[in-house]
């Protein structure tokens, strides 16, 4: 296993457009065992897309347990969000693609998905509460989106400043 190099915003792959995952093969197992050991070395994020590490591709992962648990990592390949409540909520949200940047973002308190996961099976989950909030977040990464795109004008602004004095430390 490997840790991946992380891109950060403003980098356009992360607001490509995905290709479906359509081989779930060896090839498959690795990067996403590659993700979850990015992921892991963060030690603060709960969520990766596969655009996050240079991959256009339809897939992300997400961790939300007590760091002090055992893992329980998510793999949702060609997600859908099927279903969602009409009740709201607003979290502050960091990406690990916008390093130093938490920013309050309106999201739905629970969501129907369905998806394959790596055998290629097909499951259906709702998710409620903050693995709702990161599969919100993360389904915006596979579509074209990212924090910047769930705020002002003017607060994207300063999110740029921001990443780039983070990155500078
Ligand atoms: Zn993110």
């Amino acid at each position: 296993m490997s840790v991946m190099k992380l891109r950060y915003y403003p980098d356009p792959i992360l607001n490509a457009p995905v290709d479906d995952v359509e081989t779930f093969d060896d090839d498959l197992s690795k990067f996403v065992m590659d993700m979850a050991e990015t992921l892991y070395s963060t030690k603060v994020g709960v969520g990766l897309a596969a655009p996050q590490v240079g991959r256009s591709l339809n897939l992300f992962i997400m961790d939300v347990s007590d760091p002090n648990e055992p893992d329980e990592l998510h793999v949702l390949i060609n997600p859908s969000i099927t279903a969602s409540s009409d009740a709201m909520l607003v979290a502050e949200e960091g990406c690990l693609s916008f390093p130093g940047v938490v920013e309050k973002v309106r999201r739905h308190v629970w969501v129907e998905v369905d998806y394959l996961n790596e055998e290629g099976e097909p499951q259906s989950t709702r998710f409620a509460g903050l693995a709702a909030h990161v599969v919100q977040h993360e389904y915006d990464h596979l579509h074209e989106k990212t924090l910047a795109d769930r705020v002002s004008r003017q607060t994207r602004r300063g999110m740029l400043k921001r990443v780039k004095r983070a990155l500078k430390k």
